[in-house]
């Protein structure tokens, strides 16, 4: 992506449909900064737009961000990628499951997925001390592992609940690989998609700077 001289892609991978996912960061990036994901889910394109937005009109050496993981997803308007897997039912938990073939469908492997792979390197590889991942519509902070306080500030700015669980199992979920087993502060933001994506750009940035 175009993001301007104050940033680069650290770390890109080619999607099975051609896409290309990036890590994106200032060239002073170092370890254990918050990390950002948009768009897990194809049909929930508000973080793309909310990422691209910030990186515009912000410099910092402490974010990274992934603006879109499921670019496949997004360009076919599905919450799977192009595999038909629901990326964030695919990552390698203890409670990882084979399930149905549904919206949910986890893979037919734990990490069986380009893009799964792609987060997991990057955790290895940066050692991110906060993730943040932004997902629609359910208007809740959710997060895993040690993130409460956080969880709490978040939900201050954007005024929707904190809830320390979705509500339903999520077996192989981003939250509980990185939240729960690996112990980073992990915080899933479900935000509005009533509201024209406009109007998220205030609240929204106002928690980036937050994670700064
Ligand atoms: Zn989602």
């Amino acid at each position: 992506m175009n993001s301007g001289k104050n940033y680069k892609t650290l770390k890109s991978k080619k999607t099975k449909l051609g896409n290309v996912i990036e890590l994106v960061a200032s060239s002073h990036f170092t370890l254990h900064n918050s990390l950002i994901i948009g768009v897990f889910h194809g049909d929930e394109p508000q973080g793309k737009f909310l990422i691209e937005e910030y990186i515009k009109n912000n410099v910092t050496d402490s974010l990274s961000f992934i603006p879109c993981l499921n670019p496949d997803g997004m360009q076919l308007g599905q919450r799977t990628n192009a595999n038909g897997v629901d990326l964030n039912r695919n990552f390698p938990t203890k409670n990882w499951e084979l399930t149905k073939k549904n919206e949910f469908f986890g893979g037919k492997a734990p990490a069986s997925e380009i893009e799964t792979q792609f987060v997991i390197d990057i955790i290895q590889e940066y050692k991110p001390s906060l993730i943040l991942t932004l997902h629609a519509p359910f208007k809740v902070v959710n997060y895993d592992g040690p993130a409460k306080s956080t969880a709490e500030k978040i939900s201050e700015i954007i005024k929707y609940p904190v809830e320390a669980s979705i509500g339903y199992p999520t077996p192989g979920s981003f939250g509980t690989f990185a939240g729960i087993e690996r112990q980073i502060p992990t915080i899933t933001l479900e935000l509005d998609e009533t509201c024209p994506v406009e109007n998220l750009i205030k609240p929204v940035h106002k928690i980036f700077d937050l994670l700064l």
